[in-house]
């Protein structure tokens, strides 16, 4: 069974609003073993709404639209439903006594208005709606020879979110053959998305079964893997079948089997390697420290460090001999080496992480481009290092500068 989300309303054509009750539809919808097939925003105008309806109902065995169900005159949804389906609407007296009797409890005179909440289309089961005064409604008919379920909901976030648990669920629940779904993400982190997709799609166009998405930004690329089945150990066998040839392909370049994020790898890792670490960090200004403090137990193995943005802090902070600066530079691989280094004697750590580097827009030259970090990590044993050149703003050379630092330590752990 496929679904089209219908979202009404012209706050979400602007800039300010953004259906989002449409991000909830969809993860219980998947729940339920429907995909949604298309998703669309529609203005309050009745012409479009006709025309977005029919094209819904007509290509999908389900639709739902939200939004456009109260007392006034753009709430156009019941009307535009009705006209492209080409039945009535019924008022229902039984629903208008309810509502007057809900405004007479509050002392409040009803405004005639809202009467019109009242109006079903031909057909249509009211769905109570127990956090507000629009009542939705569900009705399973036939458009052009073909059974389809529509259903109206209210717009407000709380409201559809009661109504979908309480009066939709358990309606298509006996409607869809029981799926089960099964999904997992795995991630890679610092390679470009071309070069992982290179090696990846082939494997995954091979899974037919399985239906794959890759996201990519900031310093890496996700895999998103979701099958459905009869059952869940079906749907789930497919996906790790998928997931076990995708990291047999990109080996260690794969951080995260089960969508843990990279600083929650890394705690992991420390935490299993009973290892403690500390960071000195110039150009990434503490981004480091807050990713790996914003997983919780992180104090069992971060002991903290410093942000040595100055080069008289990473003197002061770090231990760098000025004459190092003054040979190398502030921004070169000697000088990320012994931030490393000192960072890990200092603060009596296992692992010691450096930073430095140039995140721009300006304070770039010839020789170091912005953009240009030097990132080493050390264990006291060993260091690695590496000069990497990131490309685009500043936030986006800062997040990529962690990201790679925080992979070096992952590294260095596995
Ligand atoms: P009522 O008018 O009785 O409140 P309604 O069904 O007519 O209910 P709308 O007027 O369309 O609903 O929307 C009510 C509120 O819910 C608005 O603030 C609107 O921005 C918000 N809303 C509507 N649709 C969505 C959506 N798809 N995602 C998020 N918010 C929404
Ligand atoms: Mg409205």
């Amino acid at each position: 069974m496929i679904a089209e989300i219908v979202a009404i309303g012209s706050e979400m054509l602007t800039p300010h609003r953004q259906d989002t009750n449409s991000l909830f539809l969809t993860g219980r919808l998947n729940e339920l073993g429907i995909s949604v097939a298309f998703k669309t925003v529609v203005g309050d105008n009745l012409a479009h709404l006709i025309s977005a309806a029919r094209t819904a109902i007509g290509r999908t065995d389900l639709t739902i639209f939200m939004g456009g169900l109260g007392p006034t005159k753009d709430d156009l949804t019941r009307e535009a439903v009705a006209a492209a389906l080409g039945i009535e609407l019924k008022r229902d007296h039984n629903l208008v006594t309810e509502m007057y009797k809900r405004f007479a409890e509050r002392r409040i005179h009803m405004p005639e208005n809202n009467a019109q909440q009242a109006d079903v289309l031909e057909g249509a089961v009211v769905l109570t709606n127990t956090k507000g005064t629009a009542p939705g409604q569900w009705l399973e008919a036939r458009f052009e020879s073909k059974p389809r379920i529509i259903a109206l909901l209210p717009g407000p976030p709380h409201e559809i979110h009661t109504m979908w648990e309480t009066e939709c669920a358990p309606r298509l629940r006996d409607k869809v053959p029981p799926a089960a779904i099964a999904s997992r993400t795995l991630k890679v982190a610092m390679m470009g998305e071309s070069a992982v997709d290179l090696r990846a799609a082939p494997i995954y166009q091979k899974h037919s079964k399985v239906e794959t998405t890759v996201l990519a930004g900031q310093g890496q690329v996700e895999f998103h893997l979701r099958a459905t089945a009869a059952t869940k150990d079906e749907a789930q066998a497919e996906v790790d079948q998928l997931a076990g040839e995708l990291e047999d392909e990109l080996d260690d370049a794969v951080f995260s089997s089960q969508g843990e994020s990279l600083e929650e790898i890394v705690n992991y890792y420390l935490q299993m390697r009973n290892a403690k670490l500390a960071v000195a960090e110039s150009c990434t200004g503490g981004m480091i420290a807050e990713r790996i403090t914003s997983v919780a137990g992180s104090s069992r193995s971060f002991l903290g460090g410093a942000v040595v943005y100055s080069n008289e802090l990473k003197t002061l902070f770090a231990d760098i001999p000025p004459a190092m600066i003054e040979q190398h530079g502030a921004v070169s691989k000697e000088v990320a080496v012994a931030l490393a280094d000192n960072i890990r004697e200092l603060c009596n750590a296992d692992i010691g992480v450096g930073v430095t580097g140039i995140a721009g827009p300006g304070g770039g030259s010839e020789e170091k481009p912005v953009g240009l970090v030097y990132i080493a990590v050390s264990n006291g044993h060993k260091h690695d290092v590496v000069q990497r050149r990131f490309f685009g703003d500043r936030e986006r050379v800062r997040r990529w500068a962690s990201q790679q630092a925080l992979d070096m330590v992952r590294k260095m752990l596995m």
